[in-house]
């Protein structure tokens, strides 16, 4: 069903800008650094660590933590999480969260910032471009607009990210690199992949992935999409139970941010995990479980009685089709199994026809050594007795090779006959 376009709205340049210019300046000014100063370990590593500090910012602090309240944290980590999420550049919390708790409310509807219905690039970034579906309304936050952290943060928002962003570059020259080579690398291109990484929740995570908890919105759960966004790819199971603090919920799901909030609620840094009740989420899953497979029966009932005969008199012909093949198989492998039996078994009877002869031959020869006339007589005959004991050694370990092989194909060719009948 094809949806209205959505109403004109304004054009928000100092993002559109933002989001177009400074993603070249980024990659323009890593290249440029690259060939002339060189980027080293320490530079990639700062990148690394800050791409780390920056996007828990996000995922823990803006996300699960202001937007959804999945977990309570005191006044020093809320002021951590504003300082490192400013530094992702992806605004203030309060907008942030605003924007958000609107993409669980209204999830796939005009009233979505991000709406993933309306294409991928829209949802991805697109909507950045443009005055929001719902404004600047925060009437939705009203507990983070009470948050006197949060408040000041929104209020100096610019100035806030800019100076993490150096504090941080500044922290990282310390430990090694140059301060250029940290804020081209480590603080402008990580800037954007960080970006681009939160965008890929709101447009991949609504598009590939499998929906085993709700088919009720376009969200994905998309382990891959996990393993870089620091576990925010278990998507259909967040907008199914939005206020877990868990967004991947098994133990073995790659959640790095859930590990985060686990720890610190070891060193009484968060409290109050939330997690959605097991029968709650088990009777979800298997209820969602009985949906499809109600949706796939209805599917088959829309076929006629006779495309259903039709399809079964397919079916059978096939499958019978494949047992004739299977047995024909079968019996064309057994017959050269036997072939094969028998050789072997003719061959081990003609090398012992061949070890008795040369064994007689050796007898025969002993006695003629031991009543020869002459010496060169006996010492020929000798020789001769050398090399038939030769002879015989080679015949012996021909004949054992060859009877492992013929034991070999017994077993094989006996494995596959009927059992063997009971003694009366
Ligand atoms: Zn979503
Ligand atoms: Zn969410």
């Amino acid at each position: 069903m094809s949806r209205p376009p959505l109403p004109r709205r304004p054009i928000i340049w100092r993002n559109a800008l933002f989001l177009t210019v400074f993603p070249v300046i980024a990659v323009a000014a890593t290249v440029a650094y690259g060939m002339t100063v060189g980027i080293g370990w320490a530079e990639v590593g700062a990148a690394v660590v800050l791409w780390w500090l920056t996007g828990l910012g996000i995922t823990a602090g803006y996300h699960r933590l202001f937007s959804h309240c999945g977990y309570r944290a005191p006044a020093p980590l809320r002021l951590v999480y504003a300082a490192l999420g400013a530094a992702a550049c992806q605004n203030s919390a309060i907008a942030w969260s605003s924007d958000h708790r609107y993409h669980h409310s209204e999830t796939d509807t005009d009233g979505d910032p991000y709406d993933a219905t309306r294409g991928f690039w829209y949802s991805h970034m697109g909507w950045i471009f443009f005055e929001g579906a719902q404004g600047n309304d925060y009437t939705n936050v009203p507990d983070l607009r009470r948050d006197p952290i949060l408040a000041w943060q929104h209020e100096h928002y610019l100035a806030v990210a800019v100076a993490t962003n150096l504090i941080l570059a500044g922290l990282a020259t310390l430990i090694g690199g140059h301060l250029l080579g940290m804020l081209v690398v480590a603080v402008l291109l990580r800037i954007v992949v960080v970006q681009h990484l939160t965008f890929l929740i709101n447009s991949a995570a609504h598009v590939w992935g499998t929906q085993p908890w709700s088919k009720g919105t376009s969200s994905r759960d998309n382990w891959f999409l996990s393993l870089f966004t620091l576990g925010e790819g278990y998507h259909n199971y967040h907008h199914s139970f939005q206020a877990d603090y868990r967004n991947g919920p098994r133990w073995y799901n790659c959640d790095p941010t859930k590990w985060l909030i686990w720890c610190l609620s070891r060193v009484g840094l968060a409290s109050d995990l939330h997690r959605a009740p097991v029968d709650i989420v088990l009777t979800t899953r298997f209820e969602e479980s009985c949906r499809s497979l109600a949706t796939r029966m209805e599917a088959w009932g829309a076929h006629s009685a006779e495309e259903w005969s039709a399809m079964l008199e397919n079916k059978r012909e096939e499958l019978l089709s494949r047992r004739d093949q299977f047995l024909e198989g079968l019996r064309g492998g057994k017959t050269a199994l036997r072939d094969q039996l028998l050789a072997t078994q003719a061959k081990a009877e003609l090398r012992l026809v061949e070890l008795k002869a040369l064994r007689a031959a050796h007898r025969d020869g002993q006695r003629r050594a031991a009543s020869a006339a002459t010496r060169e007589l006996r010492r020929a005959t000798e020789r001769e007795l050398a090399h038939l004991r030769r002879a015989i050694r080679h015949a012996q370990r021909s004949i054992r090779a060859t009877l492992r092989g013929w034991e070999r194909l017994a077993r094989d060719y006996s494995a596959g006959l009927p059992p063997a009948p009971a003694p009366a």
